[in-house]
């Protein structure tokens, strides 16, 4: 062997090139950076009736952020997650969405339906429910309470903070403790890193309790992201070792619930819209309001009750910028010759945006458009 190579001295000089050549181009040519990147599966559990976010991490290689046709379909042990039998027990992740993690050196959020190993939705797949429509769009506005040692962030060991009043949008350090401010403003940052549409913060009225908003184009987007931003917070208050309570009423007594206002509008709504077809739209709610509240987050008896800006459970009304309605028609609905966006004010903080999505698209659809 060496005394072949030592023959022909052009040939080994030609191999010798060849290898340098190759190992310059894996260096510097610009898509062969190869980098790890920590995939996070998201999904929702089979637990009712609030389902439980869960994520697991999944290592792979690409030369730039990976799309979402490029992310693989993955599986988990649903007999785990309240979501199989333990003889058949493989649920498989579909990834629907996927955001940059900034929390993470090549970090990946990868939103996730959940299927059948036939290729059929899982029974807890809302989102596969959801009709397709890129110009419906959804603003969810979710409410929450931060919690330490089984109370509300700033509540007293024993007994009750002075009343609610000066809590909703406060300052200061009586009004919002110490903590929580850095927990939003970091969690509106990593959404905003994530490019999710987080479109607001405020402190909410009852103390320990806090608000955003997420606004989405598309019938799936904004459940979409207000899932993951979901996902972001909860995962973001385990260093402070804060919880997220989304129950709608975990304080009772004179203490405002937690609700998710959902803001929804159609191309038609938007465009055309009209008295009588609003009209037809919320006769068409009222005849479905109990299926609505079926959908709408567990236990919102407690926080619909006809008092702190809500209607009662067994009621629906709609009013003109009436926070004490079902539905909330803005001011600028009427104004625009009833057209624009309304804002159903029954779901609650733990209702799932994808379940509510789906139920007013439904809703609306039987409504016939001229
Ligand atoms: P309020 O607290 O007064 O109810 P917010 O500002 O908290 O109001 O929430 C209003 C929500 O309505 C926002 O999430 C916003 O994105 C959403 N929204 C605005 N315009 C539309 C629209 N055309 N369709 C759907 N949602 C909308
Ligand atoms: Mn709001
Ligand atoms: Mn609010
Ligand atoms: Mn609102």
């Amino acid at each position: 062997m060496a005394s072949g190579l030592l023959f022909f001295p052009t040939q080994q000089v030609r191999i010798l090139f060849c290898v340098l050549r190759a190992s310059i181009q894996v260096k510097f040519h610009p898509h062969k950076h190869m980098a790890k990147y920590k995939l996070e599966y998201i999904w929702l559990d089979g637990y009712t009736p609030v389902a439980n976010l869960r994520s697991k991490t999944l290592i792979k290689e690409y030369d730039h952020f990976p799309k979402l046709e490029e992310l693989p379909n993955w599986g988990f042990d649903g007999s785990s997650t309240r979501q199989a039998e333990g003889h058949n027990s493989d649920c498989v992740l579909k990834p629907v969405a996927v955001f940059p993690d900034s929390t993470r050196k090549n970090g990946v959020l990868v939103m996730s339906e959940v299927y059948l190993a036939d290729g059929t939705p899982h029974s807890t797949n809302a989102r596969a429910t959801i009709l397709d429509d890129p110009d419906t769009w959804f603003g969810f506005e979710q409410e929450y309470f931060l919690y330490q040692d089984g109370r509300p962030l700033g509540f007293p060991e024993s007994g009750y903070p002075a009343p609610q009043g000066p809590y909703y949008t406060g300052v200061g350090y009586s009004n919002v403790g110490s903590i929580a401010r850095e927990i939003v403003e970091e969690h509106l940052d990593i959404c905003h890193d994530a490019g999710i549409n987080h479109e607001g913060i405020n402190a909410e009225v009852a103390k320990g309790q806090w608000e955003f908003q997420i606004f989405g184009k598309g019938s799936k987007r904004a459940a979409d992201e207000m899932w993951v931003a979901r996902y972001i917070l909860v995962r973001l208050c385990e260093k402070y070792e804060v919880d997220v309570n989304f129950h709608c009423k975990p304080i009772l007594g004179d203490w405002n619930g937690s609700g998710m206002h959902s803001n929804f509008s159609t191309k038609y709504m938007r465009e055309v819209g009209g008295k009588e077809y609003f009209e037809a739209l919320m006769a068409a709610f009222a005849k479905h309001h109990n299926e609505h509240i079926a959908v709408y987050g567990p236990d919102n008896h407690l926080r619909l009750t006809g008092l702190h800006e809500t209607q009662s459970i067994d009621k629906f009304n709609y009013g003109v910028a009436n926070r004490g309605a079902s539905i909330r028609v803005p001011n600028s609905f009427p104004k625009n010759a009833y057209r624009g966006y309304l804002e159903d004010r029954r779901p609650n903080s733990s209702g799932d945006p994808y379940k509510i999505a789906s139920r007013i698209l439904q809703t609306i659809s039987t409504v016939p458009t001229p």
